[in-house]
Formats: structure tokens, C-alpha cells, sequence
């Protein structure tokens, strides 16, 4: 009777930790979201119940609240229920959510760290979010606030050396225009998309040019001149 909050990786199902292996091996039922590797889900028993609750193109999709109420319902029936989410489930995944939900209704629930998005993708492609002389520190944001909140949480005065954004991609010309603020227009930037997928693409640029080229979402963004030493490490691959 527990319930797991379990990290699934940024897509490349390699990049899953044994932990959450082991807990999958021995699930009853999967609660997932739309992942970027989907292969993890093999690691489930094959009678395991699989409940997707993700977005769905043109049909309604499951809220939060509904998200929490299968959790506690399937969690007081199983003794195994995984709540696997795509990267950590803790970086901007509501884990911390349904966390509360499960103790609130009182069931025991654990959680599985997970490679996070925010760095993984960029270091699996060889970009590295701190580099000596360059970067002392990074901060991660969203790039896509909820909009029904009374007030903006997100300023993008932010100190920190590189910015990395995460959900930023639909908004990314805005994202680029508030960042503009507060750093010059010609500092460079990277997207990638799909990142540690076969299906990977990076995008360079700067905060003023980034937006006009062709971007699809999910990807994240990088702001910072450790994207220069990223350029520097690409060229020196040949
Ligand atoms: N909990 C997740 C993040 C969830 S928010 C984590 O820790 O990674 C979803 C956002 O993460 C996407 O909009 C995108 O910005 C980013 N993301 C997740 N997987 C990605 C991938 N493989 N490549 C690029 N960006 C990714």
C-alpha cells in the first residue's frame, strides 16, 4: 500500500535510476503521463493496470484534483502503485501536489529522484550549465506561468549566470522580450528539443533572434554565455 513518486528520466529510458526499476518490476498499477520514452514502460509487469493521465490531443484531459484522486483510490486498493512522471518529479512535475494529497488521505507514498530535464538535456548534449571562469551558478524557470494566478511569481531579473527554462518554447518570444530587460539582446541562447531522443534538435541563437527561427515544442532554453562554450566543445568534436 504505497505509492510511489517516481522520476522517470528526460526521455532516453537508459536515463531512468535502478530504484525506479526495481519499483516498476513489482508495480500493480502505472500512473504516467505523456513520457518522451516511452519504452520505460515495459518495465512494468504485463498485467499491470496502466493509467495514462496526460493531455490527449482534442479530448479532455484529467485535472490535478482527478490526478490526486486516482492516486489515493488506487493506492488504498494495490500494494504497488508508480506515479511516474518525465524527468524529477519534483521540477515543475506537482509532485510536491500529490504528495500532500497522499498524506493528507493517508497513504503512505515515497519518492524516486530523477535525472531532471533542466540539466540533463543540456548535458547529454554537451553543453554544460556551469563552467569555470563563465557560469557560478544557474536557476531554472518556467517559461509558462499558470495564467489563472492573480500574480506573476516569474520577474526574469534573475542573477544567476545561465537561465535555463523549462515549458518555455510556446512562449518563447515573450519569455525572450522580459529577459531582454535585464541582459543584452545579443546574449546567446540554445534550444533543445526532444532532448537524449533520436529525435533531438539544437537551435542557436540570441535573446533577440532565438524566436524567429523554427522551434517546436518541448524543449528547453538555455540563456547564458555558456552557450559560447557549448559552440567552443561542438567545434572541437569536428
Ligand atoms: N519534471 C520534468 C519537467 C516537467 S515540465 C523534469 O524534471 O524534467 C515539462 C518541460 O520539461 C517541457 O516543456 C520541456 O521544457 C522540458 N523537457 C522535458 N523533457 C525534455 C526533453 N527530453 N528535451 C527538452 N526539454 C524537455
Amino acid at each position: 500500500m504505497v505509492v510511489y513518486l517516481v522520476g522517470a528520466g528526460p526521455g532516453d529510458p537508459e536515463l531512468i535510476t535502478l530504484k525506479a526499476i526495481r519499483v516498476l518490476e513489482r508495480a500493480d498499477v502505472v500512473v504516467y503521463d505523456r513520457l518522451a520514452g516511452e519504452e520505460i514502460l515495459g518495465y512494468a509487469p504485463e498485467d499491470a493496470k496502466l493509467i495514462y493521465v496526460g493531455k490527449k490531443a482534442g479530448e479532455h484531459h484529467k485535472t490535478q484534483d482527478e490526478i490526486n484522486r486516482i492516486l489515493v483510490e488506487e493506492g488504498k486498493k494495490h500494494e504497488t502503485v508508480v506515479r511516474l512522471k518525465g524527468g524529477d518529479p519534483f521540477v515543475f512535475g506537482r509532485g510536491g501536489e500529490e504528495l500532500l494529497a497522499l498524506r493528507e488521505a493517508g497513504v503512505e507514498a515515497k519518492v524516486i529522484p530523477g535525472v531532471t530535464s533542466a540539466v540533463g538535456v543540456p548535458t547529454s548534449a554537451g553543453l554544460p550549465v556551469t563552467h569555470r571562469g563563465v557560469a557560478t551558478s544557474f536557476t531554472v524557470v518556467t517559461g509558462h506561468e499558470d495564467p489563472t494566478k492573480p500574480e506573476k511569481q516569474v520577474h526574469w531579473d534573475y542573477r544567476a549566470d545561465t537561465l535555463i527554462i523549462l515549458m518555455g518554447v510556446g512562449n518563447v518570444r515573450e519569455n525572450m522580450r522580459e529577459i531582454m530587460k535585464h541582459r543584452p539582446p545579443e546574449t546567446p541562447v540554445c534550444v533543445i528539443e526532444r532532448g537524449t531522443t533520436e529525435d533531438e534538435r539544437v537551435i542557436l541563437g540570441t535573446l533577440e533572434d532565438i524566436a524567429e527561427k523554427d522551434l517546436r515544442p518541448p524543449g528547453i532554453i538555455v540563456v547564458g554565455e555558456v552557450v559560447n562554450v557549448y559552440r567552443e566543445i561542438r567545434w572541437s568534436q569536428g
